[in-house]
């Protein structure tokens, strides 16, 4: 899409429906426009020779405008579109509603519009939006009843109501937008257009949002990627369903959630995820006024005990460590502060500090080389002028420039100090979590930035063999495939046992002959899910007991299901278990973001235990290794008791070479590979199941 600059910098607005007609939307958005716009503003209406005395033209090909701005009726709000494109007006942003949000008519004209739009490559926000606004030029074309003020962050939503709210708390709070848009049903524009155009305009130093969904997760990710490399993003994503949980026959399934997607989506993209409002505006504010840290250390200076205590604790939740000061430092300390006082961190210059100490102590902590950022808290005394706390605060800040967050407690005492801080970009916390949490984005955006994203590996692989395979499940009912695709991952070079699939105990005892040692025999069959349930997966299998176990293999699944589709018996070369960790590798399909990676501990109790982790396919040797760090068992594989590491090398290629699988066939839904067994030398996929969709093949 590229270039969004004329949209938000127009020099004449055509408003194609432009009304005085009192409570009537066409109104609100001249109204708006005449407020503080910098270019003309031109009413589109036939039945009109001019709208709050402004000169009005009958058909928007008349207006010479370069953005038209779309509120008529959705009957005719498609041609008004089309109009404008045939006039070689290139953005335009459709207010009315009535599009795809409202069933299938309204689908259809959806659709419409977009054939439209791409016929004439416009530039197009919503339909069903509340319009788009631009501080530079004071440019307000939306109906809502509050104008944002100016600022440095640009922020869109896919809630036109929550804009509104947002903007008449901003105003009051001091905080300002370069852009803000509505995003309306996306029909052409979306988050990712709007990311991509704010990394490029030079004048938003944060991008912030509001997102229901993204529908086109992986074109999400590489865009916010790049942008992300020097422009923050933070987005509050709402609804956690679940839709990908329906249906699902595989773990992996069942526990990747869309909101996992999102996660690992919204992580792998470099977006900072805000958890509410409050974490959304707290982090933003923080990263849009203040330099980034050097390093992740704090220095906390209090002149109150317990609030010291509790930062402290938040501290310990964050990403952030506490300071340990230099030896220079604490002797400045000891020279400036009374005895009764702690000099180490949280630095306690106690309740009878006067502004003085306060400047002192904060100047020394922020001069030390071992402090990255500062917290300023402090609870009112009778010998402690906030305001001018509040200014000595603002100045230490710039001098060292290094980021500080304020933490004045109190009420109304503390509002004109704050107003102080607000004004100079130090936000002001009445809860010290909250302030730890606005410089732990900080420092999150700081590694964010300096990340390098590397491709993903191309690994030689036998694609013709694993489509075969895939291909076995064309023409039959049932589109689920176990054990007998053990081939699958060999084609892909996952490392599996030596087995065979036999259908009687003479053909079950001949493999067995020539494996050494016991076996593992197991049931075939893809009514069967999963096998451990039915008792049909037999482990240590010796020779002489290769008859019985078969017999009583067929005889279990014929008492589960007695139409059971069994097509017979896998004989397979026993894994060493005890000298291994059990751990699942699979894939689901999500349907924003497509292929998504689990890792996690395996075996048969792996969706009681849920310790697993996710990622956007393809994924980069890095990225899969950061899922083996991931999970709450890491220590696990890493050699925890005594044990012996398991091959974290082994099981991040295992983990790639899936990806690389998945991603070369879309036909595959859903796929685990659980256990894939992690050795102290090697990993072995003893069991798989996927489902696979003969339509994509
Ligand atoms: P299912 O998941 O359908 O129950 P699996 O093939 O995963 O069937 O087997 C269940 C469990 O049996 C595994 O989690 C593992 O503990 C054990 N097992 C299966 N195959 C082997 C093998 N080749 N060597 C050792 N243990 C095995
Ligand atoms: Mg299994």
């Amino acid at each position: 899409m590229g270039d969004l600059s004329e949209l938000f910098a127009p020099r004449r607005v055509a408003v194609v429906g432009a009304t005085e007609r009192e409570g009537s939307v066409g109104r609100a958005i001249v109204e708006n426009l005449m407020e503080d716009f910098d270019g003309e503003v031109v009413p589109v209406n036939p039945k009109y020779d001019e709208v709050f005395g402004l000169p009005a033209v009958a058909d928007v090909s008349e207006s010479d405008a370069d953005l038209a701005v779309v509120v008529v009726p959705p009957h005719i709000a498609v041609d008004a579109v089309r109009q404008a494109g045939e006039a070689g007006i290139q953005n335009v942003v459709v207010i009315t509603a009535g599009f795809g949000e409202t069933g299938s008519d309204g689908a259809a004209r959806e659709q419409e519009l977009t054939e439209v739009a791409a016929e004439y490559d416009l530039n197009l926000v919503g339909p069903n939006s509340l319009g788009i606004m631009s501080t530079p030029n004071g440019m307000n074309a939306t109906f809502g009843p509050e104008n944002a003020s100016p600022g440095n962050m640009s922020f869109m939503s896919q809630s036109g109501a929550f804009i509104t709210a947002v903007l008449d708390w901003a105003n009051d709070e001091g905080i300002g937008f370069k852009d803000v848009v509505s995003l309306g049903n996306k029909a052409v524009l979306d988050e990712s257009d709007f990311v991509d155009a704010w990394g490029a305009d030079g004048e938003t130093d944060v991008v912030i949002g509001y997102l229901e969904g993204i529908e086109e997760g992986r074109k999400f990710i590489d865009t916010a990627r790049e942008v992300t490399q020097d422009t923050p993003i933070v987005l509050v994503k709402s609804g956690r369903t679940d839709a990908g949980a329906q249906a699902a026959s595989s773990h992996t399934g069942t526990i990747a959630g869309s909101d996992q997607a999102y996660e690992a989506g919204l992580e792998q993209a470099g977006v900072i995820r805000a958890e509410s409002v409050q974490e959304l505006f707290d982090s933003a504010q923080m990263l849009a006024n203040q330099p980034l840290p050097e390093g992740e250390e704090i220095a906390i200076i209090t002149n109150a005990g317990g609030p010291g205590v509790m930062s402290t604790d938040a501290v310990g939740d964050s990403s952030l460590s506490m300071a340990s000061f230099s030896d220079e430092t604490l002797e400045e300390f000891s020279e400036k502060l009374p005895a009764e006082g702690n000099i180490y961190n949280p630095v306690d210059i106690v309740g009878d500090a006067d502004n003085d100490r306060f400047r002192d102590a904060l100047d020394i902590a922020l001069a030390d080389e071992n402090v990255g950022m500062a917290l300023v808290l402090t609870c009112p005394t009778a010998v402690l002028d906030y305001e001018q706390l509040a200014e000595d605060t603002v100045e230490l800040r710039e001098e060292h420039d290094k980021p500080v967050a304020a933490c004045f407690m109190g009420g109304e005492r503390v509002k004109p100090a704050a107003t102080i801080l607000q004004d100079s970009g130090i936000p002001n916390y009445f809860d010290p979590s909250r302030a730890v949490f606005a410089l732990d984005a900080l420092a999150d955006f700081k590694d964010i930035s300096q990340r390098t994203y590397d491709e993903p590996t191309e690994f030689d692989v036998d694609r013709e063999r694993a489509r075969e395979i895939l291909e076995s499940v064309k023409g039959r009912d049932d589109t689920r495939l176990g054990v007998e695709a053990m081939g699958l991952l060999d084609a892909y070079g996952i490392e599996t046992p030596q087995g065979e699939i036999v259908d009687s105990p003479a053909d079950a005892l001949d493999v067995a002959e020539n494996i050494d040692g016991g076996v593992v025999m197991k049931i075939v069959s893809p009514d069967i899910l999963h096998k451990s349930d039915i008792g049909g997966v037999k482990v240590g299998v010796e020779d002489g007991e290769v008859y019985d176990a078969y017999e009583d293999l067929i005889t279990r699944a014929r008492n589960y299901q007695p139409d059971a589709n069994i097509i017979g018996v896998q004989v397979q070369e026993m894994v060493d278990l005890d000298s291994g960790v059990e751990t699942i590798v699979g894939m689901n399909r999500d349907p924003q973001f497509g292929p998504l990676l689990m890792f996690g501990l395996g075996g048969i109790f792996v969706e009681v235990m849920e310790d697993t982790t996710f990622r956007v396919a393809p994924v980069s040797e890095n990225e899969a290794f950061e899922m083996t760090e991931e999970i709450d068992s890491a220590p696990l594989l890493r050699g925890a008791r005594g044990r012996d590491p398991v091959d974290i090398d082994e099981i991040t290629e295992t983990i790639q070479r899936l990806s690389q699988l998945v991603t070369d066939f879309p036909a595959i839904l859903e796929l685990d590979i659980n256990p894939l067994v992690a050795l102290p030398d090697g990993a072995q996929a003893v069991d798989v199941r996927l489902t696979v969709d003969p339509d994509e093949l």
